[in-house]
């Protein structure tokens, strides 16, 4: 946790055309599992951990003020707290995270796809290709980043390197029509009690998310029916004068250590996996979040280093200001001069 907020900290300092803080509420029932006084404890922890910034502070919405929060469901309403977290749109920071990769001089190759990986004298001989052209190189050192692709990945690896066991698990979020004026709600589903959120999203409501184990093809996951009624139904027990009109349904896969307990308690820490302990050639990603993606970067790095030829530095990424990428700085514009 302190690594995330960390992490959030140096992106709404470096980002903040795509990293923003919104208000959250976490609403407490008569029915909800966790009381106010552990609410209470867990807001103050997370707040020590963030430093006690401004966005740190938490505190109770008073009852006087519980009308005007979008129409959440009021009965057997205990409390309302009010804390602070950060929103991004994960496509526009991934593509603004490669062009500043441009920029500092990266050649990126997209869309391309690993073919095979090949341990050769110098590294690594590497096959690739897209739809029009396949392409090889010598790499002296590979980073398998395959997100839920990445045992696939790894049998494309020549010697097959060491791996872990995981599961993947689908979560499914919906966006429905209307608006969210408040910020984001993070409440319990009343049906099960797992952590929903409900959050303003691009003019519409985003409503996340859920948890199913997946095993076939990664790319074939989507949202099925009962996943697209099971947040429906969360999102009218919520906000009982709406209803819920599904505009879209999405769905994604995370990768999760395997274990047989429940995924919402599983570990969600990045794992790296080595091809060999003493002088690693080859590192695995297995799980963690987007919003911890530059402290991994710089584990990975750090693991791979000694196998590298001395380079100086070029920037230093806790420092680094990153803006929106030329596409979607377009877009922005276009959108304002369009409003
Ligand atoms: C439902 C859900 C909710 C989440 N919520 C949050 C959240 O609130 N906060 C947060 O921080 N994180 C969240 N995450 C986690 C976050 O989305 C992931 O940690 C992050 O996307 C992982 O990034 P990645 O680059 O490792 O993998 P991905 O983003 O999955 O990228 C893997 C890439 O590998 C490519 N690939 C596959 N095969 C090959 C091949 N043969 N050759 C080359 N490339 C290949 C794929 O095309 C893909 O682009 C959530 C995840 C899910 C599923």
């Amino acid at each position: 946790m302190r690594e995330s907020l960390t992490e959030r900290a140096n992106l709404l300092r470096n980002a903040p055309d795509l990293v923003r803080l919104v208000p959250f509420h976490i609403p407490i029932y008569r029915s909800t599992r966790r009381r106010p006084w552990q609410i209470r404890a867990g807001l103050s922890l997370y707040a020590l951990l963030g430093n006690l910034g401004r966005e740190a502070r938490f505190r109770s919405v008073p009852r006087a003020q519980w009308q005007d929060l979008d129409g959440l469901d009021t009965r057997d309403l205990q409390a309302v707290f009010r804390y602070h977290d950060a929103q991004t749109d994960d496509a526009q920071l991934v593509r603004a995270v490669a062009s500043s990769a441009e920029l500092l001089g990266a050649r990126i190759e997209s869309p391309a796809r690993l073919i095979r990986a090949r341990r050769v004298e110098q590294g690594w001989s590497v096959e690739y290709g897209n739809e029009q052209r396949s392409m090889s190189l010598v790499a002296r050192t590979l980073v398998n980043a395959g997100g839920p692709w990445v045992q696939l990945v790894r049998e494309r690896i020549d010697p097959k390197p060491p791996g872990l066991e995981i599961d993947l698990i689908g979560g499914t979020h919906l966006e429905l029509e209307g608006r969210l004026e408040r910020g984001i709600y993070y409440s319990e589903s009343r049906r099960d009690g797992r952590a929903l959120f409900f959050m303003p999203w691009k003019q519409r409501i985003l409503v996340g998310t859920t948890e199913i184990a997946w095993r076939g093809d990664p790319r074939l996951v989507r949202p099925l029916p009962e996943e697209i009624e099971y947040l429906s139904e969360a999102f009218e027990r919520q906000f009982p004068s709406r209803k819920a009109r599904v505009l879209e349904a999405w769905a994604g896969l995370r990768v999760l250590p395997h274990a047989a307990k429940s995924a919402f308690h599983r570990s969600r820490e990045t794992q790296l996996c080595v091809d060999s302990a003493e002088a690693p050639r080859m590192v695995a990603i297995y799980g963690g979040k987007l919003t911890t993606y530059r402290s991994t970067a710089e584990r990975v790095i750090a693991l791979l280093t000694p196998g590298l030829p001395p380079a100086a530095r070029k920037a230093d990424t806790a420092t680094l200001a990153m803006t929106r990428s030329p596409l979607d700085e377009r877009e922005a514009r276009s959108l304002s001069a369009g409003n």
